[in-house]
C-alpha cells in the first residue's frame, strides 16, 4: 500500500506517445515523424555554424556562473522584443513593454496562463483548432476554460479564413485569443499581412487580447522580419498584448531553453506593474532562468556579422524544410489510382479537421505544398496513424502531424513511398 495507490499512469501528450513508440521499436528502418528538431543524415541534431561562434563567444566573454536576476539576461530580453516587435517600434522607443526570460517557449505560455489566472479577469482562453497539443494542457492544468475557433480549412489544406473571422466576431469583450504568428503548428497554414492587419481590427473593435505563441520565427518565409508581420500588425495598429518567444528551433538551441514572454501595455506606469508582476511570479517557479542559452543567443543577435550569418542559415533551414515538404508530396502525388483508393479505405483523412468532404484526393495533397514551416498535414486521420505507428514503423502524431525536421536525406527517398505503400 502506496502513498500513490490513487494515482493512475495519465496518458501522454500525441508527440510524447509516438517519440516513446519508436524509440521502443527494434525496428532499424523505422522513421521517426515526430520529432520537432532537425537531423542530420546520421539522425543527430543539427548545430548551426553562427552558433557554435556565438558559443564559444559567450563563453570566453563570461566563464562565471553566477545566478540571473529575475527577468533574466537584459540583454538577451532586449534583443527578443526587439526580434519580435520590430527594433525601432514604438512600444520599445515609448518604454511600454514589460519582459522576462522563460525557460523556453513552453514555459514563455506556461507563465502567461498563469499571468491570466492570477491578474485576469476572464477565465477564458480562445485557441486555434487544432493547435499545439500542449497548448491544450497548459491552460487546462489552471482549470482556465478553453474555447476553440475555427482556424484551419481541411479539405482545402489552408486558413479557413471565413470561419476565423466570423468566430472572432463572435467572441464576447475582454476574452483572449491565442494566436501563431508564423509556421503554425501543426497545420503550417498562416494568415498574409492584410488577414492580419484585419483581424488586428476585428480585434480592436471587439475589444479582444491577442496573446501570440511565436515558436518558428524565420523558418515559415526564412525571413525574421515577415515571420514577425502579424506580432508588428497588431503593434502597429494600437493593440496591448503579449507574445510568448521561443528560440529552440531557429537557433537549433532546443536543450538549452532561451525564450521569453513580453506584454506591451499602453503606458509605461502599466509596463512597471505588469514587469514586477512577472517577475513576482517566475520567482516562484524556476527564480531565476537558466544563463548559458540565453548568452549564446544574447551573442548571436548582437554581433553584426553572427547575426548575419545566423538569418543565412535560418534562410537555409528554411529551404531545406520546404525541399523536404515537396518531395514527400510528390512521392504521394506520384503513387497510383490504386494506391490512392486503398487508402480512402481506412477512411476520411479530414475526420479532426472541420471538413464537409470526406473524399481524399491528390489535389488535397498538392495544397500541402502551400503550408510552410517544420510540419505538414497530409490528412492522416488517427485510424491510419495507428496502422502507421503498429504495422509500419512509422510516427507520425496521432493528429496527422508530420515533422519535416525529422525527415533525413536518407529517408527522405522511402518516407512518401512508404507512407501510402504502407497503408494497404
Ligand atoms: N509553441 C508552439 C506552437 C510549439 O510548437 C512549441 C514547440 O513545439 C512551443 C511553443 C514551445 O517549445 P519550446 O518550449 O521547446 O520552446
Amino acid at each position: 500500500q502506496g502513498w500513490f495507490q490513487h494515482l493512475k499512469v495519465p496518458r501522454r501528450d500525441t508527440i510524447c506517445e509516438a517519440r516513446l513508440r519508436c524509440r521502443a521499436d527494434p525496428n532499424p528502418d523505422k522513421i521517426d515523424l515526430s520529432l520537432v528538431t532537425f537531423r542530420d543524415d546520421d539522425n543527430n541534431a543539427i548545430v548551426l555554424e553562427s552558433v557554435r561562434e556565438a558559443k564559444r563567444q559567450a563563453q570566453l566573454a563570461d566563464g562565471a556562473h553566477e545566478i540571473q536576476s529575475l527577468a533574466g539576461h537584459p540583454g538577451f530580453v532586449q534583443r527578443a522584443i526587439e526580434l519580435a516587435y520590430g527594433a525601432d517600434a514604438a512600444c520599445i522607443r515609448e518604454g511600454r513593454v514589460a519582459a522576462v526570460q522563460t525557460v523556453s517557449g513552453t514555459a514563455a505560455c506556461r507563465l502567461f496562463a498563469q499571468f491570466q489566472f492570477r491578474h485576469y479577469r476572464y477565465r477564458q482562453i480562445h485557441m486555434p483548432r487544432p493547435t499545439w497539443f500542449n497548448h491544450l494542457k497548459i491552460w487546462e492544468h489552471l482549470r482556465i476554460q478553453r474555447s476553440d475557433y475555427r482556424y484551419y480549412g481541411g479539405r482545402t489544406r489552408d486558413v479557413n479564413w471565413a470561419g476565423f473571422t466570423q468566430d472572432l466576431e463572435r467572441m464576447s469583450a475582454g476574452e483572449i485569443v491565442l494566436l501563431q504568428p508564423c509556421a503554425h503548428n501543426p497545420t503550417g497554414c498562416d494568415l498574409d499581412l492584410a488577414q492580419w492587419q484585419e483581424a488586428a481590427e476585428i480585434m480592436l473593435e471587439g475589444r479582444l487580447f491577442p496573446f501570440f505563441d511565436c515558436a518558428y520565427q524565420g523558418l515559415a518565409s526564412g525571413d525574421l522580419d515577415n515571420d514577425a508581420q502579424g506580432i508588428r500588425a497588431f503593434e502597429q495598429s494600437g493593440h496591448e498584448m503579449a507574445v510568448a518567444q521561443s528560440f529552440a528551433a531557429n537557433t537549433t538551441l532546443w536543450g538549452e531553453r532561451p525564450g521569453c514572454l513580453s506584454f506591451v501595455c499602453s503606458t509605461a506606469k502599466e509596463a512597471e506593474a505588469v514587469q514586477t508582476s512577472l517577475e513576482v511570479m517566475a520567482r516562484s517557479l524556476w527564480s531565476s532562468p537558466p544563463a548559458y542559452g540565453a548568452r549564446i543567443v544574447h551573442t548571436l543577435l548582437s554581433d553584426p556579422d553572427l547575426r548575419q550569418q545566423w538569418e543565412a542559415e535560418v534562410k537555409g533551414m528554411t529551404e531545406t524544410l520546404q525541399q523536404r515538404r515537396q518531395a514527400l508530396v510528390q512521392g504521394l502525388m506520384d503513387a497510383s489510382e490504386e494506391t490512392w483508393q486503398s487508402w480512402a479505405l481506412h477512411g476520411s483523412p479530414h475526420q479532426m479537421q472541420d471538413s464537409e468532404d470526406d473524399a481524399p484526393s491528390r489535389l488535397d495533397c498538392e495544397a500541402a505544398l502551400n503550408q510552410r514551416g517544420m510540419f505538414s498535414m497530409i490528412g492522416l486521420n488517427p485510424k491510419q496513424v495507428a496502422i502507421l505507428h503498429k504495422e509500419h514503423s512509422i510516427y507520425p502524431t496521432r493528429n496527422g502531424r508530420i515533422a519535416l525536421g525529422g525527415i533525413t536525406p536518407s529517408n527522405l527517398q522511402k518516407a512518401p513511398h512508404s507512407l501510402l505503400s504502407k497503408m494497404l
